[in-house]
């Protein structure tokens, strides 16, 4: 049988080429500094434990309702009151948990893209957002955020076409851990609203905002001036895990009620014990975590700083820096030699159509990552 030909266009057209090869590239080193890892590096408090294996051991290891278990949406329901001010359960807003932050955009991207859509998103990018435009046979249409990886309105709107469908932002920002402040997503949530597009946010690093990007206290959100958008949150990373595959969509009733229809036919619902152990872990006060991720992000810049450019991390674990013009060359040419000093990086052309930048992971302990910088 000609295997390889009953694959689906859409299937062959998605590319982990750039990945796979700084994976192959690390699997030679016995015990590398690895600096390329996208999780926390710090065990899943207690309390979460607790809750999760207590529902397992009281047999609560069903199926939940796809929307999620009624504790943990009352809990959702409070949260996102108290965080972005948005009162539920209404007529026009509605939440529900999903399989992972990714479930809950590749229900949102299937709910809204036809074929021949566009889908907006920044450049460099978390790698999935172009492969779910794909997915749905729609067009990732990059917006060029180099060289401070904010998405503006300015930015933004000479992409907007007949065919745009949505815009998805993702602040703090993975490669770069930037964060947008209120007023340039004021302006994002504007120009959507005027040009009548899809505004999804993507806030699954936003516990991780440090003290420096916080605006009265919290990590910027167009949640706060809008509801007329899906906001998409994570639970993995925040509380270290993303083991579990849990998140959360919250947004307009006629758009969740169309990615509840889905998840019904793909996901079914999400985890049930992890389901147990979120309700639980919105109590939990993870700002000595935080705190401590943020003396990483000093340490990075306060060693590579006069070295590299990097635009100022206010978020998540990354630093996206720039290989220096004066060697000469790539960042796959860089990250190749990187990784025979036995440190493990990713290249920009991962998360981007420029090879000019690499992302360093500071979710490893400070003396490895000390060592790796150095
Ligand atoms: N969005 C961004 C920006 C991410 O960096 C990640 C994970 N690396 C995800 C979504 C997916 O998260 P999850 O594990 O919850 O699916």
């Amino acid at each position: 049988m000609q295997t390889s030909t009953m694959i689906s266009d859409r299937t062959t057209a998605i590319d982990v080429s750039g990945i796979r090869r700084v994976f192959e590239l690390g699997a030679k080193l016995s015990d590398p500094i690895n600096l390329s890892i996208g999780q926390p590096d710090f065990p899943v408090p207690d309390p979460i434990k607790d809750a999760t294996i207590d529902a397992i051991r009281n047999d609560q290891n069903g199926y939940t309702l796809t929307q999620g278990t009624a504790p943990l949406l009352a809990r959702l329901r409070q949260h996102l009151a108290d965080d972005v001010g948005w009162s539920l359960p209404s007529e026009d807003l509605d939440v529900m948990v999903t399989s992972g932050t990714s479930g809950g955009l590749l229900l949102a991207f299937l709910a809204l893209l036809n074929p021949g859509d566009e889908a907006i998103i920044g450049d460099p990018y978390f790698v999935v957002y172009p492969a779910m435009a794909r997915m749905c046979d729609a067009k990732a249409v990059y917006c060029d955020t180099y060289p401070d990886f904010r998405m503006t309105a300015e930015r933004l709107e000479p992409l907007i076409s007949e065919r745009t469908k949505l815009v998805l932002i993702n602040s703090p920002g993975n490669p770069s851990g930037v964060v947008m402040s209120n007023d340039d997503l004021r302006e994002v949530v504007d120009l959507c609203a005027r040009r009548n597009v899809m505004l999804i946010s993507d806030e699954i690093y936003d516990e991780f905002t440090f003290d420096d990007a916080r605006e009265q206290g919290k990590c910027p959100s167009p949640a706060r001036m809008s509801d007329q958008l899906l906001l998409i949150r994570g639970f993995g990373k925040t509380y270290g895990c993303t083991g579990w595959r849990l998140g959360y969509a919250a947004g307009p009733t006629w758009l969740l009620r169309e990615m509840k229809k889905l998840q019904q036919y793909t996901f079914v619902c999400a985890p049930s014990m992890a389901q147990a152990g979120a309700a639980a872990a919105l109590d939990v006060d993870m700002d000595p975590i935080v705190s401590a991720y943020a003396q990483r992000r000093d340490l990075v810049e306060s060693v590579l700083g006069d070295v590299m450019d990097i635009a100022h991390p206010g978020g998540a674990f990354y630093a996206f820096a720039k290989v220096p013009d004066r060697l000469g060359m790539t960042a796959t040419a860089f990250v190749e030699q990187a990784i025979e000093r036995n440190v493990l990086i990713i290249p920009g052309s991962v998360f981007s159509r420029s090879d000019t930048h690499v992302r360093i992971s500071f979710a490893t302990p400070v003396e490895k990552l000390q060592r790796g910088l150095d």
